[in-house]
Order: structure tokens, then C-alpha cells, then sequence
């Protein structure tokens, strides 16, 4: 332990149960000066890789770069954790300081020419270096990043590309503030019933509330917060104010004056093209999948358009229900984009008469938990055992010791369900530590993981039982798979261990652990009355079942439109003119005049604000192919924990993390590449 970091050894130093943190003795207060030890400490071990006297070898370039930053991911972990899950306005005031100082101290970093000099020699050597698949991968990681960030360019590039990466985060952050401007300068107020006929009750609490805010006291206002904006939409009665109100909400970031977008559009375009082609990319999306599962811009549209065309069907379909049901009411108009949400829930309401409040006596956050630890047993021959005497960042977090089938403990998980104000919306997972064996200077041998899952489930009044909805039921699986993830974790180095994989694999065991709360044998047995203990009856569930694939044709086309136009975007190199290229994607698919796209090109955030999921957008899609896909692995077998596929499925997904390439690693378990029928069949597309 170094002098400086000695004064924050409880943030640095875990010395708890199973190497927790002691959360009782962490001090908000401590939090910026052992920042500031910690990123000094990295510092010096990363000066003393590139500065070292030795001839560069992976031991002490690769090796030595996994383990540094230790304190610095300690002190991290436990910040970023306060910060999502238990803030208050001195870890908020922080949090703007700590950003800032973490982006510059990593773009330093990746500036190190000694350093990449080390890398790049190791790299040019890979060959001969007798490293095993995994060291191969973690080389391979650190170099591209490096050159990625354009380490291999001449001097007057690189400052080109710092220039380049320093307008578009610029114009980023612009976009979004541009759409928000839109947002919250519209709004239409009612006063009278015949204006809000058909508008439930929850919905006029929250117009009302909406208008409060506004200063119209009184009367209630149609905003353009996805929160009112889509159930009115739906629930309205008044097809001249859903006109009126869809027009807006389609429109934001395309209203002329400061806060149109297109420009920013426009620019953000040319500057990706010229970026990628610095760095050696034929476009920006080519450099953008480069590192993914997808790899390229063909595959990726290969799949979308494959999918396009059975939804246009499907939608074409759905759309022929409404309009009857249109005429039924006697309007003998087209269905248009302001109809479509209102009569799919008239029909919905039609085809499956169920209420969520007639499901939630059924599922208990108790008992969805114990499935979740079942289904996992089943699986991966794991237990969970609760322990009592560890005091966590707050009261409502249960910690677990996960233990392996000879009562070795693997992992510690902790959970953390109930909302509360200090809490930001959402459900997540993330690590305090993750897995790896090396050695570290603290002279520990490896590293258990340390996973938690945070939720916003609603707390129950004292004595009562949690209750979950089928949704937040779902949301419990989802998270606890990304927790496996990274709690079934084997691998020898951190930078792949877990969840460090691509964003285009990082949900498949999410988005696959949620299949089977709905297999048979789990409900039957954890879906029980929490009063009468009865289990769920058959006909409700599989009432519910069916109405998960109603209106896929619409949400699947909302969604692969704006997938199609992102990637076009980013392949076409510089485009004259942003809207006309959407418009022409558009066309060229033949989009129903019934719907738009989920995410117009003027306020599509995901793509513009920041380039987060800029020719990412499909990548949601991507995972559902390979969950639905990897989940027929099991039904192909007519049983749901085939413990030869389990095993396949944590040898090649659950614990490898990064350390084997996405596509390699899914053949090994799944036998061949995934195809999109089983993730089409899931969504009632064939
Ligand atoms: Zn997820």
C-alpha cells in the first residue's frame, strides 16, 4: 500500500467477508481525494510499462497492464455504484468533477507512443511469443484500441482526428439538447371533457401534473415526454388531437430556427466518413463493427432486410384488422400513423381481456428470485445461500454467497430491488470486482467476482410481500443473466472477463435467461397466490403468452426502419443531404404511409447523440436472433435444462467472456452460426 492511498484504504483496500468492501466505513467525503491518489498511482505504474528498460514481453507490458489501476478500479466501482444506486447532491457534484478527469486521464492513456510502441512490437510478434488463444485476444484487444484511436497515424493525423473527435462530441451533445429544446417548448393544453374523451385516469393525473408545471393550474396538457405523448396516443378518442400531437412529436429536431437538427446532422456525417477513412475504413460503419459480432456493414443488413420483409407482411395484416375495426366505428378513413396505437389497443383489449392487476398475486419477488436461483442450479449446478451478516451500501441490499456444487464459493451477488429516491430509474448489473487469476501487488491470487443487480421494483408496505408485474417478473431474469455472466466468469485475464464482450453479444445472456421464467415447469412451481398459494392458472398465462407476439408487425417496422436508415447513413460516406437519403431508404423499402419510423433521423438520439449506437442501432435485434436461437438449442432437445446443451451454453458463453471471438465462440456451443427463424417464429413474424 502506497502513503497516499494508506489514507483511503477503505476504498482501496477491501477487507470485508469474501473480500467486500466495508461499505460501513466508505466516506462520501473521501471519495475526491482518493480519486485523485488512485489515478496518480495509474499513472505512475503505466509510465513505469512504457518507460521499462527491458525489451517489451507480454509479462511486462500486457500482464503488468492488466493488473495496474487496481485502487482506481476500486474506488470506481464503489463511486460508480453510490452514484446509480444511492447518490446524494455531494456524490452528484462529484460525479461532474470525476467524468471529465477520468475521460482525460484514459485519452492520455491511449496516447502513450512509448507505450504503444511496446504493444505494437508484441503485436508484430504475436506469432512467435507462444501465447494461448486467450493471451492472443487480450493482445489483440489492447492493440486495436490503441490503433483505433489512431496510435499507428502520422503526427498531423492524429491532431486531425483529436479535432475530428473534439467537434463531434461537441455536436453531440448539441443533438440531444436540441431535441430536449423541442420537447419541452410544445405542449397543447385541454380543459374541456369532450377534449380529453377517452383519456384514462393515470393519464389525466399525470397531464394535469404536466400542466401544473407549465402554470396552466387546472387544466391538463399533452407534452412530448414519451410518458404522455404515448398514451394518449393510444388512449384518445380525438383523431384531430392525436393528429395535432403526433405532427409534433415527429417533428422535433426538424422545426427550423436554433434547435433544427439537420445541420448537425449533415455535419456529424462528415465528419464520421472522414474519421474512418483517417483511420483506414472504407465508411464509419465498417469502423464501427470492426470490433463485433456483425463484423460487417453486409451482415448486418442482410439480416434486417431479411427481417423487413416478413414484418411489412405482417404488418400489412395488422393493418387490415384495424381498418375494419375502424369502419366498425363507423370512420371510413385510411389508417394513419395518429390511428395506429389507438385502435391496436382497442383490438388488444379485444383479443386478450386480461389486467396486470389479475397476474401480480402470482409473482412474488421472493419466490421469481428462488427461480431465478433454480433455474440456474438446474443449469449450472450453482446454489445461492443468502448471508445475513454483511452490511452493504444500504439497508434493502441482500448479499449472497453463490457456491458451486461442492459448496465452493464462486461469486458473491448482491441485490438490490426496491425503488427509492436516491435511485436512478432502470435496471442494471454491474461488478464491485471482477474475475480474473492473476496475481496482483496486493499479492492476492485472483479475483471472485462480486456482481450486483439493481431494480426499481415498487417496496411493499411492512409485512406485505413485494408483488411484480410480468414485466419487472422478466426484468428480474434479464439482470440475474447478466449477473451470471459475469459471476460464471473463467478466465485468466480481467479486461475479458464477464461481461466484456461486444455490444452486439453483451445481451444474448440477459435476453436468453429470460426465456425460462415462462418455461412450464418454473411457473408451476414458483408463479403461486401469495395468499391462497395456488399456482398461476393455465388459461391466464397462456392468454398471456399470446399476446406477447400482438402488434409485432408494427414494432418490428418502426424498429427496422430506423435500423436500415442508421446503417445507410453510415455507409454511404458524405451525404448532400441527410433527409432526402432517409427519404430514399424509405421509399426504396416501401414503408406502409400507416407508420413511421421508431426514431426519425432529426431526433434519432441513439445514433446522434454521441455515437454510442451509431451503426449500432440493429444490435438489439442482433442479440434477439442469438437468444432466441440459443434457447432452440434446448427446445430442440424437448427439455429445457438438457444438461449436455447447459453445459455447451456456460463452456462457451457464460464463461468466456471476451476471451474467444463472439462468432467462434457461439459456433462452438450452438454448432453453426444463429439464424434469424427462431428469433421471427418468437416474435410471431412466420
Ligand atoms: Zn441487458
Amino acid at each position: 500500500m502506497t502513503s497516499t492511498t494508506a489514507l483511503y484504504a477503505s476504498l482501496t483496500h477491501w477487507d470485508g467477508k469474501n473480500g467486500l468492501p466495508r461499505f460501513e466505513n466508505v466516506r462520501d467525503e473521501d471519495f475526491a481525494g482518493a480519486f485523485d491518489a488512485a489515478l496518480g498511482a495509474h499513472d505512475a505504474e503505466i509510465d513505469a510499462i512504457a518507460q521499462a528498460g527491458e525489451d517489451p514481453s507480454f509479462a511486462n507490458t500486457i500482464t503488468a497492464l492488466e493488473i495496474a489501476g487496481d485502487e482506481l478500479s476500486r474506488v470506481s466501482a464503489l463511486f460508480w455504484n453510490k452514484a446509480g444506486a444511492h447518490t446524494n447532491a455531494a456524490i452528484q457534484a462529484l460525479e461532474r468533477e470525476i467524468a471529465p478527469k477520468m475521460s482525460r486521464h484514459y485519452s492520455r492513456i491511449s496516447m502513450n507512443e512509448a507505450l504503444f510502441r511496446r504493444i505494437d512490437s508484441l503485436w508484430e510478434q504475436r506469432e512467435t511469443l507462444g501465447l494461448s488463444g486467450e493471451e492472443l485476444r487480450v493482445l489483440e484487444r489492447h492493440w486495436k484500441g490503441f490503433v483505433r484511436s489512431g496510435a499507428k497515424l502520422p503526427k498531423d493525423s492524429q491532431e486531425r482526428l483529436a479535432a475530428i473527435n473534439e467537434e463531434l462530441a461537441g455536436l453531440g451533445a448539441k443533438f440531444g439538447q436540441n431535441v430536449l429544446a423541442d420537447e419541452k417548448s410544445w405542449k397543447l393544453v385541454l380543459s374541456t371533457e369532450e377534449e380529453l374523451a377517452g383519456v384514462p385516469d393515470f393519464l389525466r393525473d399525470a397531464m394535469k401534473g404536466a400542466a401544473r408545471e407549465h402554470g396552466d393550474d387546472g387544466a391538463y396538457a399533452i407534452t412530448l415526454s414519451r410518458s404522455i405523448i404515448e398514451p394518449f396516443l393510444t388512449f384518445s378518442e380525438r383523431r384531430d388531437l392525436r393528429e395535432q400531437a403526433f405532427k409534433a412529436w415527429v417533428s422535433r429536431g426538424a422545426n427550423g430556427g436554433e434547435t433544427d437538427n439537420r445541420d448537425t446532422v449533415k455535419r456529424t456525417l462528415e465528419l464520421r466518413d472522414e474519421k474512418a477513412k483517417l483511420l483506414g475504413y472504407a465508411n464509419f460503419a465498417a469502423y464501427k463493427l470492426d470490433n463485433t459480432m456483425a463484423k460487417t456493414p453486409e451482415a448486418v443488413n442482410d439480416l434486417l432486410k431479411r427481417v423487413w420483409t416478413k414484418a411489412v407482411e405482417r404488418a400489412g395484416e395488422e393493418e387490415a384488422e384495424l381498418a375494419a375495426l375502424m369502419r366498425e366505428e363507423g370512420s371510413n378513413h385510411d389508417v394513419m400513423p395518429w390511428d395506429w396505437r389507438h385502435y391496436a389497443e382497442k383490438l388488444r383489449a379485444i383479443k386478450f381481456n386480461f389486467s396486470e392487476a389479475e397476474l401480480k398475486p402470482y409473482l412474488q419477488l421472493d419466490k421469481i428470485l428462488e427461480a431465478c436461483f433454480e433455474v440456474a442450479h438446474r443449469l449450472f449446478g450453482i446454489r445461492a445461500l443468502e448471508v445475513t451478516d454483511v452490511i452493504a451500501y444500504h439497508p434493502d441490499v441482500r448479499t449472497f454467497e453463490i457456491q458451486d456444487g461442492n459448496g465452493k464459493i464462486v461469486a458473491v451477488f448482491l441485490a438490490d430491488f426496491f425503488a427509492r429516491p436516491s435511485k436512478r430509474s432502470g435496471a442494471w448489473m454491474s461488478s464491485f470486482q471482477s474475475q480474473h487469476k492473476l496475481r496482483l501487488k496486493s499479492g492476492r491470487e485472483g479475483e471472485l467476482p462480486i456482481i450486483y443487480n439493481v431494480c426499481n421494483f415498487a417496496k411493499p408496505s411492512q409485512g406485505k410481500p413485494a408483488l411484480l408485474s410480468l414485466d419487472d417478473a422478466r426484468t428480474l431474469f434479464h439482470e440475474f443473466g447478466h449477473a451470471l455472466h459475469g459471476m460464471l466468469s473463467n478466465v485468466t485475464y480481467p479486461s475479458v472477463s464477464g461481461t466484456g464482450v461486444s455490444r452486439d453479444f453483451v445481451e444474448l445472456p440477459s435476453q436468453l435467461y429470460e426465456h425460462w421464467l415462462t418455461v412450464p415447469q418454473i411457473l408451476e412451481t414458483y408463479a403461486l397466490h401469495y395468499e391462497t398459494g395456488e399456482p398461476m392458472p393455465k388459461a391466464l398465462l397462456d392468454k398471456v403468452l399470446a399476446a406477447q407476439t400482438f402488434n409485432a408487425g408494427f414494432n418490428t417496422v418502426e424498429y427496422t426502419s430506423s435500423a436500415l436508415v442508421d446503417m445507410a447513413f453510415h455507409t454511404r460516406g458524405v451525404v448532400e443531404d441527410p433527409m432526402a437519403v432517409q427519404s430514399d431508404v424509405l421509399a426504396s423499402l416501401g414503408m406502409p404511409k400507416s407508420m413511421v419510423m421508431r426514431h426519425a433521423t432529426p431526433h434519432f438520439q441513439h445514433i446522434f447523440s454521441g455515437d454510442g449506437y451509431s451503426a449500432g442501432y440493429y444490435s438489439y435485434m442482433w442479440s434477439e436472433v442469438l437468444d432466441a436461437d440459443a434457447f432452440e438449442a434446448f427446445e430442440e432437445t424437448g427439455n429445457p435444462f438438457n444438461p449436455d446443451v447447459a453445459r455447451r451454453l456456460r463452456d462457451n458463453v457464460y464463461s468466456v467472456g471476451g476471451s474467444v471471438d463472439a462468432e467462434e465462440t457461439y459456433k462452438a456451443f450452438r454448432g453453426k452460426m444463429p439464424s434469424p427463424d427462431a428469433m421471427m417464429r418468437k416474435r410471431g413474424l412466420v
